[in-house]
């Protein structure tokens, strides 16, 4: 414990992954927070989330590694059929070689079981309070402090204020000003089936990304493999941003009726679908306002190709304790390292996945041709080589 740490909490808001992992970072380090969550309860959406190997250094790291590793489903490839064919394009092999070269696993696990674990490291540790219905709007700060002020009125003290409070950050357009994030005009619907429901020919224990023409499927197992994840994403045009719309069945298939009968088949067993119009926005570079730090979706929103928004926010929260440990008494030198060191990293995957969603998940004619022809010569070990900078990074350091 930290004898000079501020007698004021860290506020952080936002309760998702982020939020909850940053919290927990800081108490590994003796530093007190108040996390303030706008809904009144804390949890996650039902569906499911892939992890790397980086996510798992941070479990570790954030004092979760055991817990986290018990929720997750540790799958064996991940899969890239091409969706009008459906023929293999080619897998990466994630077994024995990917694990000791990354020195962690790659997995799968349900956000509920996830977030679970991360709001239970919280609520049993004397650094951290949790409140809810405690929606942030605005803050004001001096040289010695910060306040939040919230919707209802109150104001909370505090010695810095982390804003994880996602894709829609409120703090982020006082911080930075930037605008609303961009709409992406891809349109992403989500089910969870039953394993029984989904084509028994199609329970593979792989990640798997079925690419077609302006369109894909992703599913995996989930839940010690109870029910399996369906992701299918239509680039439509969409003009305007959705969350968590229930969308009839109809709806989903209209997107995919150029695709092979195997790859329907998927869709028309999932349920209760629910539609997102995805968002993201263009790399910044300042994230901190004297007191205030952008963490997670509300710093660097990306679009889900790689994978990596959870992993990244997990990072930061790795990031952000081990430079609140390292400048204990000089909170501008630990915000700017933080923001050093993770601006390019996330940056990079920021760009990388709109740039992966082009040239692998949805092109078409000869585009899709060249992406089965380079992807179909690459073996595992080329795969390791080209995702190291990703899966071989951490939050502290790449
Ligand atoms: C379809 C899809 C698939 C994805 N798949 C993956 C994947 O496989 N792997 C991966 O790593 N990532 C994935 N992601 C990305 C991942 O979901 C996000 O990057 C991650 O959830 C961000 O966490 P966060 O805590 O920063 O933000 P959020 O999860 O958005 O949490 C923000 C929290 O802040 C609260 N809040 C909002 N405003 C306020 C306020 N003003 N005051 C107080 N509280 C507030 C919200 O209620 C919420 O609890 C995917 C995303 C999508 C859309």
């Amino acid at each position: 414990m930290n004898a000079q740490a501020p007698a004021r909490p860290v506020l952080i808001a936002g309760g998702g992954i982020g939020g909850l992992a940053a919290a927990l970072g800081l108490a590994q380090k003796g530093i007190r927070s108040l996390v303030l969550e706008k809904a009144s309860a804390l949890g996650e959406i039902g569906a499911g989330i892939q992890l790397g190997p980086n996510a798992f250094h941070a479990f570790d790291y954030l004092g979760v590694g055991e817990a986290a590793r018990g929720m997750a489903v540790y799958i064996d490839q991940l899969r890239l059929m091409d969706a009008l064919t459906a023929e293999e394009i080619t897998h990466i092999d994630l077994r024995e070689a990917f694990r000791s070269r990354f020195k962690n696993p790659y997995a799968v696990v349900h956000r509920g079981d996830l977030h679970g674990v991360f709001l239970k490291g919280c609520q049993n540790h004397p650094l951290i309070e949790l409140r809810v219905n405690s929606e942030v709007v605005s803050y004001e700060q001096d040289d010695s402090s910060v306040t939040a002020c919230l919707s209802s009125g109150d104001t909370v003290l505090g010695s810095l204020l982390v804003a994880a409070d996602g894709l829609w950050s409120k703090l982020r357009s006082q911080a930075i000003g930037d605008g609303p994030p961009r709409v992406s005009g891809h349109t992403t619907y989500r089910s969870v089936i039953p394993t029984e429901q989904m084509p028994e020919d199609l329970r593979w224990n792989a990640a798997t990304l079925w690419a077609g023409p302006k369109c894909h499927i992703v599913h995996y197992p989930l839940s010690g493999w109870k029910v399996f994840n369906l992701v299918v994403t239509y680039h439509n045009d969409a003009p305007e941003p959705v969350a968590g719309k229930p969308v009839p069945q109809s709806e989903v298939m209209k997107g995919f009726e150029h695709v092979h009968k195997r790859a329907q088949n998927i869709i028309s067993r999932g349920k209760d679908w629910k539609l997102w119009v995805l968002c993201d926005r263009e790399p910044v570079e300042n994230w901190v306002d004297g007191r205030v730090v952008l963490l997670g979706d509300a710093a660097h929103p990306m679009m889900q190709y790689f994978a990596q928004g959870a992993c990244m926010a997990l990072e930061d929260a790795v990031c952000l304790s081990h430079m609140m440990e390292s400048y204990p008494d000089d909170h501008a030198t630990a915000l700017e390292h933080f923001r050093k060191q993770r601006v390019v990293r996330t940056a990079r995957v920021q760009l990388q996945s709109r740039a992966i969603g082009d040239h692998i998940y949805h092109p078409a004619g000869a585009h899709a041709l060249v992406r089965n022809a380079i992807m179909r010569t690459k073996t595992s070990e080329d795969y390791y080589n080209h995702l190291a900078w990703l899966y071989g990074g951490t939050g502290l350091g790449s």
